[in-house]
């Protein structure tokens, strides 16, 4: 299973017409109430992967990050390679929350090598912590894809990111020029509804809004 292939979601899709046809595709969501003609990857916390998961990913947020982390690695390291786990997150960096830093950095190099370990590309959220994550990324030099998830940056920062060979994906709030330069470049977006409330769907169709108004060649 190959998320990174599985959900990149094609400009066609996202400006065609076959809204009634089309498989809805959400690379990232904490809600796992099934919706019709939709994909998605939903969040575990370690310890949580259920046996009939199908599409999900694990990982250490931030957030949660204290000083038994070492323990919910453990449990993470038992769920990673299971074949419904399709990618390491959302785990990263975050400075606006409580955690501590130097921890935070600790468990997200933890997971950095668990993903490369068993093969999966990482999930990231990150807060005022992009400078830190690519510093990581040049460090580690990981095989795996790394994605950005709810990128809200400016265009000067999705360019450095994915001249790292990153990628990031967008939800409900973003930057419309960030947006524009990623479908010109890449001809297709990561799109997810993290836990905003609102549906695929709707996320899709904003940004379809911005897309059609804006300068798309
Ligand atoms: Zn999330």
């Amino acid at each position: 299973m190959d998320f990174i292939s599985q959900f990149s979601v094609s400009l066609d899709a996202i400006l065609g017409e076959e809204k009634d046809t089309i498989l809805y595709l959400d690379s990232h969501t904490h809600d796992d109430v099934f919706q019709e003609r939709t994909m998605a990857v939903v969040n575990r916390y370690p310890g949580d992967v259920r046996t009939d998961d199908k599409w999900v990913s694990v990982g250490l947020h931030p957030w949660h990050v204290n000083d038994e982390w070492q323990v919910q690695l453990e449990k993470m390291r038992s769920e990673a390679f299971l074949p419904c786990i399709c990618a390491i997150g959302e785990c990263g960096l975050d400075k606006c929350c409580e955690s501590n830093y130097e921890r935070q950095m600790e468990a997200f190099r933890a997971q950095v090598l668990l993903a490369e370990e068993c093969g999966k590309p990482m999930i990231i959220h990150c807060v005022k912590s992009f400078q830190e994550i690519m510093a990581i990324h040049k460090e580690v030099r990981p095989q795996q894809k790394w994605l950005i998830h709810g990128f809200r940056g400016k265009p000067e920062l999705v360019k450095q990111i994915m001249a790292k060979g990153m990628l990031v994906s967008f939800g409900h709030h973003y930057n419309v020029n960030s947006l524009t330069y990623v479908a010109l470049n890449c001809r297709s977006l990561y799109l997810e509804t993290d836990d905003c409330g609102l549906s695929i769907r709707q996320i899709y169709e904003n940004v379809r809004r911005h897309l059609s108004s804006g300068s798309l060649g």
